[in-house]
């Protein structure tokens, strides 16, 4: 198997997907099994689908809650926040997440993109106003305003947050070791991300369950299997 000498590099960026939560009993949204295949995704999870009827929105992601906050990180997650931790002076390293589970920060990772939002927050369709926890079971009007809440995730047919696509982006600029976990080399955003990374000179590196095909030639490396297998075995004590 592949090893990394973490220690060569200054700026690490870390792209997770729905395979490295998996092994905490996390279903991926996409694929065989997954909640999308179940699901008539156009009238769920879509800004169209928010503005039609944010109660059936704010219903789905209750279910999404609720599996969230029962998972636990597995070793993937804990190795991850491990390396943060023993990174040098000089040493940063980023995990952007696709994944709305809060996991990594759970596991103890502190630098973490929450690309897609969280399950865990929700916030106000009009206003600023915000909430996270224990969400109410139907769809709460705004306390401050009276609109419908709806939940803090990025839904189909949305931007990614501005805030979070500028960090990636500062993250991938800079980078010189990107990974990519659990998630499929071949679209988007991890195709865009590692096209990133190799423009700004990293060594790029693909963890995932299944082999790409094709094979994307920008990732260097493809290292196959478990997350929580691999990952631990490639981060060390
Ligand atoms: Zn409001």
């Amino acid at each position: 198997m592949a090893t990394i000498d973490w220690a060569r590099y200054h700026s690490i960026v870390v792209l997770t997907g729905a395979g490295i939560s998996v092994a905490s009993g996390l279903r991926p949204y996409r694929g065989p099994g997954g909640l999308w295949s179940e699901i008539d995704v156009d009238r769920v999870v879509t800004a169209a689908a928010l503005a039609r009827d944010p109660r059936q929105v704010w219903a789905f992601f209750a279910e999404a809650r609720r599996q969230v906050l029962a998972a636990s990180p597995n070793p993937a997650h804990v190795a991850l926040a491990r390396l943060e931790r023993r990174l040098a002076p000089g040493q940063a390293m980023v995990v952007v997440t696709q994944n709305i589970d809060g996991l990594h920060q759970r596991a103890g990772s502190r630098e973490v993109v929450n690309l897609h939002g969280s399950a865990r927050r929700w916030r106000c369709t009009r206003c600023e106003a915000r909430g996270e926890g224990e969400a109410p079971e139907a769809c709460p009007a705004c306390p401050t305003c009276g609109a419908w809440m709806r939940p803090d995730v990025v839904l189909f047919d949305e931007y990614v947050a501005a805030e979070a696509e500028w960090r990636t982006k500062r993250a991938l600029r800079d980078c010189d070791l990107f990974v990519a976990v659990g998630t499929s080399g071949t679209v988007t955003p991890a195709a865009n991300f590692v096209r990133s990374a190799r423009y700004a000179g990293a060594r790029t590196v693909l963890v995932n369950l299944e082999a790409m095909a094709p094979r994307d030639p920008e990732f260097d490396e493809e290292v196959l299997g478990r997350a929580e297998e691999v990952l631990p075995a490639l981060v060390g004590d």
